[in-house]
């Protein structure tokens, strides 16, 4: 067992980020450690799930327990986690073309089945891991690849709004360039008893460049969060998408979670419809 208390950089594994220089995922990276400091867990407590993408490196960096998974299925093995060890703190990471293309439909799910994760997603609205085409976060005037050299001419996924609409109690947005704030919503995320999602704008300046300009355009949503859901919604539509905060975090006492071992595996998986 870990000695308490540990300092961010305890929760660092000794294996080398191999992101780009400038990536924003190192911030993520070192919030999410803030936030594990800050809650006091022990290594032993937390488990870091991931799927496929630059982002999904995470849990390699982290001195936690860590499963690197497959492509867009990173929510329905740390929902089999979390069924089979409630003790754990399951986060999950991943990047936009993981968590709102091949995985999107296991995020719907994942906000209505309500399963106590905290889902943290590295949003920089490409696929950087496979050198750069358009993702579902992607403006559609967007034309650097070679696959869409007119832009795609789609409209973008509005993460926060699908994450309200299937029932997610717990929606927040964040900006790599403000770890600490990062680090509140996932802390707050954490201690959400009920499935967390935090959308961080994480620029990918390898094939977005222009992202380095994210930091002239975000700021706080006022005043947040709200627990009305209708509230919310109106935030979410009125907003370009570059506001940050806790949005939405429901006053509803999330459904039953599980609480004992192994043994209650199959009725919470009968009980969460999985
Ligand atoms: Fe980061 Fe982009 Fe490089 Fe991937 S390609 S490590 S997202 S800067």
């Amino acid at each position: 067992m870990s000695e308490l208390p540990l300092r961010p950089k305890d929760y660092k594994s000794t294996v080398k980020p191999v992101w780009c220089p400038g990536c924003g995922h190192f911030a993520v990276l070192n919030a999410l450690t803030k936030a594990l400091a800050h809650l006091g867990k022990s290594k032993e407590e937390v488990a870091m799930v991931s799927g496929i993408g630059c982002s999904s490196r995470a849990p390699a960096y982290l001195d936690s327990y860590g499963f690197h998974g497959i492509h867009g299925r990173a929510l329905p093995l740390a929902t089999g986690l979390k069924l089979a060890r409630p003790d754990l703190t399951v986060l999950v990471a991943g990047g936009d073309g993981d968590g709102f293309s091949i995985g999107g439909n296991h995020f719907l799910h994942a906000c209505r089945r309500d399963v106590d994760l905290t889902y943290v997603v590295m949003d920089n609205e490409v696929y950087g891991m496979t050198k750069g085409q358009a993702s579902p976060t992607t403006p559609p005037d967007w034309d650097r690849s070679k696959l869409t050299p007119h832009g795609s001419g789609l409209r973008v996924f509005n993460p926060a709004a699908i994450a309200l609409a299937s029932g997610a109690g717990f929606i927040a947005r964040a900006f790599s360039g403000q770890p600490n704030e990062i680090a509140r919503m996932v802390a707050a995320g954490i201690e959400h008893p009920g499935f967390a999602f935090i959308q961080v704008l994480s620029p990918c300046p390898t094939f977005c460049p222009e992202q380095t300009g994210w930091k002239k355009v975000v700021r706080a949503f006022e005043p947040q969060p709200t627990s009305d859901p209708q509230e919310a919604s109106q935030r979410i539509h009125l907003d370009d998408g570059f506001s940050t905060g806790i949005i939405f975090q429901s006053d509803v006492q999330p459904r039953r979670q599980p609480s004992a071992g192994v043994g209650n595996v199959e009725a919470f998986a009968e009980e969460f419809a999985l």
